[in-house]
């Protein structure tokens, strides 16, 4: 028999990261939460959903997300004062 193929037994590290994308990277086979920059491990969906779920993780994220928007905000900056000195 052969159960070892059954779904939920064959997962790789690379089908963890599939499964929540953009949350995690592939770091010489650890897997790293992007956001707290912490390796988790990705065998037990369980130890990762309940990483997901934690209020330090979503604290984490909303920071990484911010800065993202800071850098954004910057090249934005330049426009938007053009167009302040021209409603002056
Ligand atoms: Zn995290």
């Amino acid at each position: 028999m052969t159960s070892q193929h059954l779904k939920n037994s064959v997962v790789s590290i690379h089908s963890r990261i599939r499964e929540y994308p953009e949350v995690f990277r592939n770091d010489s086979g650890i897997m790293f939460c992007i956001y707290c920059d912490k390796s988790i491990d990705w065998k037990h969906k369980s130890t990762i959903d309940s990483h997901v779920n934690s209020i330090k993780h979503e604290s984490n994220k909303r920071k990484y997300e911010a800065k993202q928007q800071v850098s954004h905000q910057q090249t934005l900056q330049t426009t938007l004062r053009a167009a302040d000195s021209k409603k002056l």
